[in-house]
Formats: structure tokens, C-alpha cells, sequence
């Protein structure tokens, strides 16, 4: 069994040094519980957060320890009440070939009705935050104009994607190279930027010229206040992640424009996909028949091989990625 561990914690942006690839032995199963040969990890953003040694809404992680994060796998090994060899399980011990969990900890997925790995994307975490995020936190109308910025991203493309589906008026992006745009456009949002071709307040205005009544933040910094800038009399804004200062050393230079919520009566709502479990059946039920029906599609970046999970995260951090980034075990 090869498993990644934090081998020290980063000061400002990440390096390969962070990280150290450990061999140990396959563990076998106690009672209630199974050995998982993991095939997909999730490679996700929050997971720089958790390399600090600070108080959060998860623990950092440990150093000398393998990190986790979520995964699908084949049970290999041990036997519990509605967990059997051969079953496919989505559970939280990725970063490791093997995974030895509590067979409670783990939930079956049903690998004929879609790619495993759909259930760490599309259909599962980052599926899920777009879902409630823009359909519940930000409580999204029909006719609205949605602004999202990571938007080529697992999370973005798929607040896009659902807003459109859900009749939303008009759908504006931004990610960060011509290739994600011409991407997004693909997608069928109605307007895309690149964020690094000018002042992102700018770029904004002109694809949203009425402004926004809907922002879904992935970023932070100047595309908040860009977002803030635009948004229109009663705006709404789900505050999903910050990646723009996940490896910043120094506070945030903005938003400067906060006191603009008051006048316009603005509402920014932070929130943690955990919170939205009870909404998990109708967001599968309603993002399936999307997938069946062709209306709703997603991308995947697939890096093969456990050794190099810390440059597929490093990667995230650098935009490398489209759509949902994964590592294949
Ligand atoms: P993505 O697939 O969106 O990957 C991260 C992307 O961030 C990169 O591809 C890159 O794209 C972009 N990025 C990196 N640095 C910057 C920067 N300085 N400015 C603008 N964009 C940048 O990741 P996820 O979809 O998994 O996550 C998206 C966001 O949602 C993250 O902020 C994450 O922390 C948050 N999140 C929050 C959850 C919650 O419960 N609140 C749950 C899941 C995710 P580009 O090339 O466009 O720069």
C-alpha cells in the first residue's frame, strides 16, 4: 500500500517538498470493518486550509500522517451489515491505494448507473455544493442573471450548467484562459471572461451590462468586489470558497466596496455543503435525468497513479485543471 503524507506544512504556496509518498503494509479488516482498494480521489481545494495548523470547521491535518479527503473503491476485504466484498463505496480515507475504514463510514454507490468517479463530481461533492448553493443559499429565480467565478471548475461548471437548466436569464462566467472560456461557452453560458484580460469590475460589466442578480463565489478578492460592484438592488451572493487567497500570506486587499451592501440592500451568505445532506436525493434525482437526457455534461482531469496526487493538487491550485480534478488509483 503506497499512501501520500504531509510531510510539513506549507508557508504560502505549496511545493512537491510538502508531501512524501510512504509504503506500508495492506491493513486487514477487524470486526465492522472493510479494506477498500481505492480507485478514484477527490483532489479538492479545501485541503489547503486543512495544511495549516489552525482552528477550522475541519482539523488540520497531522504531519507524518497520510492525508484524506474523498474516494470510491471496491471492498476488497471485511464484512458488515449491508457492506459486502465487490460492493463500490464512496467514503473519506483518499491519498492511500487501501483504505481500512468502519464499514459505517462508507456509503454503496451503485457503479451501473454511472462512471464511479462521477460520484466524487457531478454527482457528489462538488455536484451537490453548486446544487444547494445556488439553488437554496442563493436562492436562484427563474429570469435571474447568475454570475460565477471559477466557473470552468467542478463546482462552477456546474452552478452554470444548473442555472441554466433551472431558467435563469442570463449566465456569465469567469476562469482563467481562453481555453475555459471558449469551454464555457460550450456549456451554454450566455457570456465568459478570462479574469487575467483587465480589471475583473470591467470584464463583468461588460458581459453583465443590467448587472447580476445572483453571484456564486469560488474566488474571493477582486472578483467578490467586482461582484459586489454589479450586483443589482436585493442581490444575492452564495460565498462558497476564496481559492484567490487559499496561499496568500497576508490578509486580503479586497473587497474594498462592502459598504455597498446597505444601500443596496445585499445579502452574502456564506455556507458548507455538509449542511445540505437533506437535499442530496432530489439533486441526484434532478442532475441524473440532466445526464440522461444530454442537457448537462462535465469534464474531468484525471491524473494517474497515487505518486502524483501532490502535483494533481498543486495543479488545482494553478488552474490545470477543467472541470473536476481526480486522481486515478
Ligand atoms: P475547481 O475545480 O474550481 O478548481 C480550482 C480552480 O480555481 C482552478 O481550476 C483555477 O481555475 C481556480 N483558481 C485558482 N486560483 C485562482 C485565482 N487566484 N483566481 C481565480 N481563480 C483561481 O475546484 P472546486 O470546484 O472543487 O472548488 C471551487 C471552490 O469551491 C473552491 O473555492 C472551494 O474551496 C469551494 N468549495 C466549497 C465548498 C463548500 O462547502 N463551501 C465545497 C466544495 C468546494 P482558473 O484557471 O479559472 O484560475
Amino acid at each position: 500500500n503506497r499512501e501520500i503524507h504531509l510531510a510539513s506544512r506549507p508557508q504560502g504556496w505549496p511545493t512537491e517538498d510538502n508531501f512524501r509518498l510512504v509504503e506500508t503494509e495492506v491493513p486487514s479488516p477487524g470486526p465492522g470493518q472493510i479494506v477498500v482498494r481505492n480507485q478514484y480521489i477527490s483532489v479538492d481545494p479545501y485541503m489547503r486550509g486543512r495544511m495549516n495548523d489552525v482552528k477550522s470547521y475541519v482539523p488540520p491535518f497531522a504531519l507524518d500522517a497520510p492525508l484524506d479527503g474523498g474516494a470510491v473503491g471496491e471492498v476488497v476485504a471485511g464484512e458488515a451489515e449491508g457492506v459486502r466484498p465487490g460492493d463500490t463505496v464512496l467514503h473519506g480515507l483518499g491519498w492511500r491505494e487501501y483504505a481500512l475504514l468502519d464499514a459505517r463510514a462508507a456509503r454503496v454507490v451503485d457503479p451501473s448507473l454511472a462512471p464511479v468517479a462521477a460520484y466524487l463530481g457531478v454527482l457528489g461533492m462538488t455536484g451537490l455544493t453548486a446544487y444547494a448553493g445556488l439553488l437554496d443559499v442563493a436562492a436562484m429565480k427563474p429570469g435571474e442573471t447568475v454570475f460565477v467565478s471559477g466557473a470552468a471548475g467542478a463546482v462552477g461548471s456546474m452552478v452554470g450548467q444548473i442555472a441554466r437548466l433551472r431558467g435563469a436569464g442570463r449566465v456569465v462566467g469567469s476562469a482563467g484562459s481562453a481555453a475555459k472560456v471558449q469551454r464555457l461557452r460550450a456549456l451554454g453560458f450566455d457570456a465568459a471572461f478570462d479574469y487575467h484580460d483587465g480589471p475583473v469590475r470591467d470584464l463583468l460589466k461588460e458581459a453583465a451590462p443590467d448587472g447580476v442578480d445572483v453571484y456564486f463565489d469560488n474566488v474571493g478578492g477582486e472578483h467578490l468586489e467586482a461582484a459586489i460592484s454589479s450586483l443589482r438592488l436585493h442581490g444575492r451572493a452564495a460565498i462558497c470558497g476564496m481559492i484567490a487567497q487559499y496561499n496568500d500570506t497576508e490578509p486580503a486587499a479586497a473587497p474594498h466596496n462592502l459598504a455597498m451592501l446597505i444601500g443596496k440592500r445585499l445579502t452574502l451568505r456564506g455556507f458548507l455543503v455538509s449542511d445540505f445532506g437533506h437535499l442530496r436525493e432530489q439533486f441526484e434525482q434532478e442532475v441524473s435525468g440532466w445526464l440522461r437526457d444530454g442537457t448537462l455534461s462535465y469534464d474531468e482531469t484525471v491524473v494517474d497513479g497515487i505518486e502524483n496526487a501532490p502535483s494533481a493538487f498543486l495543479g488545482l491550485l494553478r488552474g490545470e485543471n477543467l472541470g473536476k480534478m481526480l486522481v486515478r488509483v
